[in-house]
């Protein structure tokens, strides 16, 4: 249920249904209103009646239910985009947010010359795994810690934020110290516990969908995390399991306005992941900034024919830097920079 209250209500009658809220055993969540107070109160659905009655407060205007099952993501409950801060990067403002760099960290060298060229061709954010989810044992895993590290030193080489991907529980305070962005991964979408602990961080979290997920269960899952308080989700859409095989996953475009319809969230494409080959990639980047993608996730790499992974989907940076010029017109057609 959302509890708005009057213009003039005094900060006393928002705590007496802040009280009221807690005291049925809901949560209250404070949503940012432009003039009034606007209070969630989520909660299982029973005592519905109780929060129903707030209505009768001297300083309530009304209490309306909240139709969809992802309370907080839903626009119902916050109608304007919300904006995610990175440093000094906004993701979900007029600015596109281009996130690049290699699949995996794989050492020094590479790293920092990727973050530089990509900075260069002017993404904004610095991908890279240190932890990587792998369908064989036998892959590389990741460098962990040390990979951690280096992306650390491209960050100060270049002044990029970095994201990054945390695979288990155990790794997120690690994680935490080096990242700025969290990434959860398409095969941990659905982690519920790993869910419940980034919605305990103070980070921005970017949630892949996962590979056989719809745009509700997606949704869902954005929901675990801002149901633990933490409000700075980023959605990306990196393609999805179908019949298809001539590319490495299905984009789903469309996934684009849907999700923005039905949530506050900004949503960003991964054309890297979604197809599997760089033939593909910049075609399907201009296609998303086109269907009014808030940002893009780009895999580059230095040497791509003897990457440790992804190699066939990602651009060498000479690539990478026309297709950002490729993109800047069709930004600006859209009403947005890039
Ligand atoms: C990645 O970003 O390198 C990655 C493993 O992505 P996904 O979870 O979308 O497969
Ligand atoms: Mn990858």
């Amino acid at each position: 249920m959302i509890v708005v209250m009057k213009p003039e209500a005094p900060q006393e009658a928002v705590d007496e249904v802040v009280k009221i809220i807690k005291d049925i055993g809901y949560t209250p969540h404070l949503l940012a209103g432009e003039i009034q107070t606007v209070i969630a109160a989520v909660g299982d659905g029973r005592e519905k009646s109780r929060i129903e009655s707030m209505e009768s407060l001297k300083h309530v205007e009304k209490v309306v239910p909240i139709l969809k099952p992802y309370k907080l993501t839903s626009r119902e409950t916050t109608p304007a985009d919300s904006i995610i801060k990175v440093r000094d990067v906004e993701i979900g403002g007029k600015h596109i947010a281009v996130m690049a760099g290699p699949c995996s960290v794989e050492g020094e060298d590479q790293i920092i010359g990727v973050a530089k060229s990509v900075k260069e061709a002017g993404a904004n954010i610095l991908r890279g795994g240190a932890f990587k989810p792998r369908t064989s044992p036998y892959s590389f895993q990741g460098m962990a810690e040390d990979g951690l590290k280096l992306l650390e030193k491209a960050r100060n080489e270049t002044g990029l934020p970095i994201v990054t991907e945390v695979l288990n529980p155990r790794d997120l305070e690690l994680i935490c110290k080096y990242t700025d962005i969290v990434q959860i991964g398409a095969r941990n979408m659905q982690n519920f516990s790993l869910l419940k602990e980034v919605g305990l961080i103070d980070k921005p979290i970017l949630l892949k969908r996962g590979l056989a997920n719809t745009i509700d269960e997606w949704l869902m899952s954005a929901e675990y995390i801002l149901a633990g308080g933490n409000r700075q989700v980023i959605l990306c859409e990196r393609g999805i399991r179908t019949f298809e095989t001539a590319t490495r996953n299905t984009l789903d475009l469309s996934a684009v306005p849907v999700v923005k319809s039905k949530t506050h969230l900004p949503v960003i494409i991964d054309p890297s992941h979604g197809t599997g080959y760089w033939q593909y990639v910049g075609d399907l980047a201009k296609a998303a900034v086109a269907v009014g993608a808030d940002g893009l996730m780009i895999e580059v790499h230095n040497q791509p024919e003897i990457a440790f992974s992804d190699g066939a989907q990602s651009l060498k940076p000479k690539k990478f830097a026309t297709l950002m010029d490729e993109l800047r017109p069709i930004a600006k057609a859209v009403g947005r920079t890039i």
